[in-house]
């Protein structure tokens, strides 16, 4: 089998960091000749993906400030990838956030204002991505985005963010009725935890590794890798009749946790 992505546009929404899952899928993706275009948010994301990219040897990368709680910068990151790329076969939404206070305690303790950026930017940015995306996947192509099992059950200190996710899901569920006769498919991928700088933000995390640890079936971590491969098969010519779903990436943990 030749490169998967081979003439293939991506957006890559969401490395901050070496750690960032975004990064692993990107380097993946890299690896099947994608043609990558990357979103970033703060400065500091900037600066290290100019690095990360040029030790891949990279030149001239696609680089795009994007805050997502802002729909006139979605708008005008969109304008600006259309100039660039003009054509997009994929796009990797990998972006949450809830402030640090609210990810421990009470769930009922959460604040109006923390729900609503929670939500804001983990879960309707894709709705706003998605229909900006559109015009440009005329190719067709797949949407991909980044869940965890929070959604779906409650998890200690998940709290707002395991909401947040829980409408991800629903969103990837309509977006793909949507979108499924553009011939777009939209997914999430549900990754066991990862030691992230965004998953550091939630309460005893590291006991969180050490439970998953011992009560997954493969008796171990998730690999980025591992969720980077089913990115890629997502994103590919290999999952273009797998659309609206939710896929576990978790070492099985979901199913015996
Ligand atoms: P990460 O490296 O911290 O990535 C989160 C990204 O969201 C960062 O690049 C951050 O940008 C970006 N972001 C936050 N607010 C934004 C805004 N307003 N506009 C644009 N971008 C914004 O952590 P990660 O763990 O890889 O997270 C990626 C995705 O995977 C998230 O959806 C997360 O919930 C999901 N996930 C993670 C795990 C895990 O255990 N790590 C498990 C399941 C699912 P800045 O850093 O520049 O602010």
């Amino acid at each position: 089998m030749g490169k998967l992505l081979r003439d293939k546009n991506i957006l890559v929404m969401g490395v901050a960091n070496k750690w960032s899952i975004a990064w692993g899928i990107a380097q993946r993706f890299i690896k099947e000749d994608a043609n990558i275009a990357y979103t970033y948010f703060g400065e500091k994301s900037r600066a290290n993906l100019e690095k990360f990219l040029m030790e891949e040897g990279i030149e001239n990368p696609a680089l795009i400030s994007c805050d997502v709680s802002r729909d006139e910068d979605i708008e005008r990151a969109f304008e600006e990838l259309k100039e660039k790329v003009g054509v997009l076969h994929g796009v990797v939404h990998s972006i949450a956030f809830a402030d640090k206070d609210e990810l421990q305690g009470y769930y009922y303790d959460t604040s109006r204002e923390g729900y609503m950026t929670a939500q804001n930017i983990s879960s309707y940015s894709l709705v706003a991505v998605s229909k900006h995306a559109k015009p440009l996947m005329n190719e067709g192509g797949g949407i991909i985005t980044l869940s965890y099992l929070g959604a779906e059950r409650a998890v200690k200190n998940y709290n707002v963010m395991g909401v947040a996710k829980a409408a991800l899901e629903a969103s990837v569920r309509y977006l793909a009725v949507d979108l499924g006769p553009e011939n777009i498919t939209v997914n999430s991928i549900s990754a066991g935890p990862i030691k992230t700088t965004s998953a550091k933000g939630i309460r005893d995390f590291s006991s969180m590794l050490k439970v998953f640890e011992d009560a997954s079936p493969m008796k171990r971590l998730v690999k980025t890798e591992e969720v980077a491969n089913v990115a890629l098969f997502l994103c590919s010519e290999l999952g273009t009749g797998v659309t609206g779903e939710n896929i576990h990436v978790d070492c099985g943990y979901h199913i015996a946790g």
